[in-house]
């Protein structure tokens, strides 16, 4: 029975959002301690009983995290070009890391980014 494995990672970043409205107050650069979610399905092996190791996801999106921690990640996206991270909104944070994840995490299911404790987005293909 496929099983999907969930593990969570946080970091602190500062963003704007440069196409919302005038007056909107995501114009302004703020911040959030952003969690997400890193979804994983697949078939567990008979004898071990699982499908990827935790620590194996997290080798693995450890450096995306990282490349978004302590940063404004509006400017993280002026230096890699990623349109995506030049207008950082949820939906667009949880695809970049499901675009980024998906050649390297095989049974990727869904990315969830938690902006604030009530608000969160998820993205899967
Ligand atoms: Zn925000």
């Amino acid at each position: 029975m496929p099983t999907t494995i969930i593990k969570e990672f946080t970091f602190e970043a500062a963003h704007y959002l440069p196409n919302m409205p005038d007056g909107h107050k995501c114009r302004r650069m703020h911040g959030h301690s952003f969690r997400i979610a890193v979804k994983v399905m697949g078939e567990p092996d008979a004898t071990t009983g699982i499908f990827i190791d935790f620590s194996e996801v997290k080798r693995i999106v450890k450096p995306l995290i990282e490349t978004l921690d302590h940063w404004v990640i509006n400017e993280v996206g002026e230096k890699m070009g990623e349109p995506l991270l030049q207008n950082p909104t949820s939906e667009n944070i949880a695809k970049w890391f499901f675009q980024q994840l998906m050649p390297v995490l095989p049974g990727l299911n869904c990315i969830v980014v938690h902006e604030t404790c009530t608000s969160y987005c998820e993205y899967r293909q």
